[in-house]
């Protein structure tokens, strides 16, 4: 999946709903880290959350079991997401494009809250998700599907997939959407 013409701008604008200032830096911090590793990859924020391409709200999650889910809608993207244990990513849009994306973070889970380092891991995690990248299927990447208590930085595998993803704007400057060539990218 990628974005859509939204992208066409060379921007994505972003509006974080609720949240302590704590949560809300970590959220910014991740999505510093996405723009200044992606080459074209610019955020702004704006206040009405009916326009933001990506729309980040907070919640105490984690109180079910440990059990890890993961729901790729490729192809019929409407209504479809990623829902991982700590955090979840809505994503809307038809035909591979992505128009708009809602993310959710867990600020705290099983009766303790999380400090602003996994916060920001868990947003950098999510965010990936909204820019149209699913799980590295191996430990130790941002993408991967649990939760890596270490700093994880973004790869260049990531970047590479986020590029590849969104080839249409990113690689070759273009304005019409095209969804992705490739569904997966190696590492
Ligand atoms: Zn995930």
């Amino acid at each position: 999946m990628c974005l859509d013409n939204k992208f066409a701008a060379g921007q994505l604008t972003y509006t974080i709903i609720g949240g302590d200032a704590s949560p809300k830096k970590a959220v910014v911090e991740a999505l510093n880290e996405w723009a200044s590793n992606v080459n074209g990859l610019q955020f702004t924020e704006v206040s009405d959350k009916n326009s933001a391409d990506i729309t980040l709200n907070f919640q105490n999650g984690g109180s079910g079991g440990g059990g890890h889910n993961q729901v790729n809608g490729l192809g019929s993207v409407r209504g479809s997401g990623h829902t991982d244990i700590v955090g979840e990513t809505i994503l809307h849009g038809s035909n591979g494009l992505i128009s708009s994306a809602q993310i959710t973070i867990a600020t705290a889970a099983f009766g303790s809250s999380f400090g602003t380092p996994l916060v920001k891991q868990i947003a950098m995690h999510e965010i990936g998700h909204a820019l149209g990248i699913g799980h590295a299927n191996f430990k130790g990447d941002i993408m991967a599907p649990a939760i890596n208590y270490e700093k994880v930085a973004i790869s260049s595998c990531d970047v590479n997939a986020v590029s590849s993803a969104n080839q249409w704007k990113l690689a070759n400057s273009g304005t019409a959407p095209q969804a992705p060539h490739l569904d997966h990218v190696n590492c």
